[in-house]
């Protein structure tokens, strides 16, 4: 059971969401964890306990913590709105313990109250898959044509999001994954298909969600002049060389880095007016690594939620 520090509170977990990151971190793909570490950072819970100068939840309050877990405040991209970038950034199942338990501790200024009208394995995967996939969307700026590659947790959100907004989205899954196709088609996609074959009209974003560095290239011949690649991701395989026509006429490359505080409140705002429904898989905590592991495989459509609190 860990002690919430000042600022912390100590939080009974109901739900835990399952992230691409997280496989990344088991299988040894991330820099440095902290270790041993509890990884999860789409945690659910409720408030149990809270540090001497940690006040804004009451006791029992329903909160959701995500991956930003930390950030100095001071540094020069926090005094710049750009606390994603944080010099000395925390992350929640990487740096500090996260939510694959029954307990955990998080520091309250970072956590989130989450909409009353969702369910709380329905609202888990709101927090990175959501919020993550908001950020790259917004990075996508005005564009109206938006190809969605790797129609998994992220995607099958944004696609709501970005409909809701107005735009048209077009999906892009593995060849003859004609079940996510179908999936996407169900959530507005108005055309889905084959991650090599060209849309049928050039895109002005594609925000790349699979961690499949040659979908870079792919989704540059996809793309209108002036349009934007948007990688999601935290790893991705190598990117192949590619001609450089497939960038000329302003054509850009970019990463989405972690989320900001603003963009959690934002999409926490957006998702139940859409309304977002989010799809998932419950699987008890004890079978955490299955859920890992069909995750890997494709094996759900979808987000993964590991279910802790009977
Ligand atoms: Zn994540
Ligand atoms: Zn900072």
């Amino acid at each position: 059971m860990p002690t919430p520090a000042e600022r912390q509170v100590l939080i009974r977990v109901s739900v835990c969401a399952v992230c691409r990151t997280d496989l990344h971190i088991v299988s040894g793909e991330l820099g440095e964890p902290k270790l041993p570490l509890t990884i999860g950072h789409m945690i659910v819970g409720h408030v149990e306990a809270a540090g001497e100068r940690a006040h804004r939840f009451e006791p029992g309050a329903r909160i959701g913590v995500p991956w930003l877990g930390q950030v100095d405040e001071t540094c020069r991209f926090c005094r710049r709105g750009l606390e994603n970038l944080c010099v000395n950034a925390r992350f929640t199942g990487y740096d500090v313990d996260g939510g694959y338990a029954e307990y955990c501790v998080a520091d309250e200024r970072f956590c989130f109250s989450l909409p009353e009208s969702y369910e709380d394995v329905h609202a888990a995967p709101l927090l990175c898959a959501g919020l993550i996939g908001y950020r790259a969307l917004r990075l996508a700026g005005d564009a109206q044509r938006l190809g969605l590659y790797g129609f998994g947790d992220s995607a099958h959100i944004i696609a709501q999001v970005a409909r809701y907004q107005g735009r048209r989205v077009f999906a892009l899954t593995s060849p003859g994954d004609t079940k996510k196709q179908e999936f996407a088609r169900s959530l507005g996609a108005e055309w889905a298909g084959d991650s090599l074959t060209p849309p049928p009209e050039p895109l002005d974003a594609a925000l790349i969600f699979a961690p499949v560095g040659a979908l870079v290239p792919a989704a540059l011949k996809a793309l209108d002049p002036g349009g934007v690649v948007v990688c999601a991701g935290i790893h991705m395989s190598d990117i192949p060389s590619f001609s450089y026509d497939l960038l000329w006429m302003e054509r850009q490359i970019r990463s989405v880095a972690n989320l900001t505080r603003r963009d959690g409140e934002e999409l926490l705002q957006i998702a139940p007016k859409v309304p977002v429904h989010t799809e998932v898989k419950p699987y008890p905590l004890a079978e955490a690594n299955t859920a890992l592991d069909d995750l890997a495989h494709g094996r759900f459509e979808g987000a993964a939620v590991l279910t802790v609190a009977s």
